[in-house]
């Protein structure tokens, strides 16, 4: 704890002279051609850098392993209703708890009229009327133990909420959402959204989503603002968030590209009209030659060879991803938790 508290205040010091030097380049570079008018989301305070600097990859990857252990003791998968998820539930409601959240368990209906637990934590500071919500699937296919996917998710959002803790600095408030039946049509973040009211919706001011983080062939990808139509581009503000994600990605070193939806967790949010983004690395399509150049990795070969299979287990991830996104779910949910208590504009 001391340590960790030691490094945010050289992390809060080393940004300040960041900003110092953006500003001493801003007021030099009045020349330079001027880039496209672009939604922008909020600055990236001090508090969002000392976060996606506390995040770790190790941190990640222990719960990765603790997800892989508990379908090793499952038959092998943590599906819907079975034994796995059960205890994935159980494992992430207890590890939230730990870090001080208002962790509950809301229960959604499945079609043979029974009932599931999703899960959702919210920090016990911040503007409750104003919240980012940031979410992942924690249930897999019947035929794996789903650590790729969406196992990686789960773990990006673990770490951060746990570096983050129950009680923080901020100004919204922030809730992690671990949805269970993503693999059956959505239903548990279908029956969640059902489920608020008006107002419960309306003091959610976006919603991103996490899915598939560590795919080995991966790519990175961020969606928001891309494709046709509102199911596509998601509402108004979309592309801030995605722009938001892009650029803290960008700060771990990498260009990303964006991507329409394509009716994940992200779905239900988008229905409602909530700002919402994506960060995904990509499941059964191929990497392009482009792609593959900009990122490495294999040209022609699938983003994640193990897709919705037995053998998308602890082995099957990319921890370079994992540990770029993890980095920039973190920077992102911080920039919000500390920006306007308003929903990010269009631009
Ligand atoms: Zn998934």
């Amino acid at each position: 704890m001391t340590r960790t508290r030691r490094r945010r205040t050289a992390t809060g010091a080393r940004w300040r002279l960041v900003t110092g030097l953006v500003a001493a380049l801003a007021l030099t570079g009045c020349t330079a051609a001027t880039a496209p008018a672009a939604p922008t989301g909020p600055p990236p305070t001090p508090q969002a850098r000392q976060l996606a600097d506390a995040v770790t990859l190790d941190g990640a990857v222990a719960q990765l392993e603790a997800l892989q252990r508990i379908a090793d003791d499952s038959g092998g998968t943590r599906a819907s209703g079975t034994p796995g998820y059960e205890r994935s539930v159980d494992h992430v409601a207890g590890e939230l708890r730990a870090a001080g959240f208002d962790v509950s368990t809301p229960t959604y209906e499945v079609d043979d009229d029974t009932t599931l637990r999703n899960v959702v934590a919210q920090t016990r500071t911040g503007d409750p009327g104003a919240v980012v919500v940031t979410g992942a699937h924690l249930d897999s296919v019947e035929d794996g133990p789903g650590i790729n996917d969406d196992g990686t998710g789960v773990a990006a959002l673990l770490e951060t909420a746990t570096r983050l803790g129950g009680s923080p600095e901020i100004d919204n408030a922030v809730r992690f959402a671990f949805w269970g039946s993503e693999e059956d049509n959505l239903q548990g973040s279908t029956g969640y959204v059902d489920g608020l009211s008006g107002a419960e919706r309306d003091a959610i001011l976006l919603y991103l989503n996490a899915d598939m983080l560590g795919s080995p062939n991966g790519g990175y990808f961020v969606q928001g603002g891309a494709g046709d139509g509102r199911s596509e581009t998601g509402p108004p503000g979309s592309a801030t968030v995605a722009r938001t994600l892009t650029e803290e990605l960008s700060a771990t070193g990498v260009t990303a590209e964006t991507i329409p939806f394509v009716g994940d967790d992200d779905a239900p949010f988008v229905e409602a009209g909530i700002p919402t983004g994506g960060a995904l690395t990509g499941d059964a399509d191929r990497k392009t030659p482009e792609q593959a150049r900009a990122w490495g990795g294999q040209a022609g070969e699938v983003f994640d060879r193990c897709y919705h299979s037995a053998c998308d287990d602890l082995s099957n991830v990319n921890r370079t991803l994992l540990e770029r996104y993890t980095t920039a779910i973190a920077g992102t949910v911080g920039r919000f938790a500390t920006g306007a208590a308003e929903r990010p504009s269009s631009g």
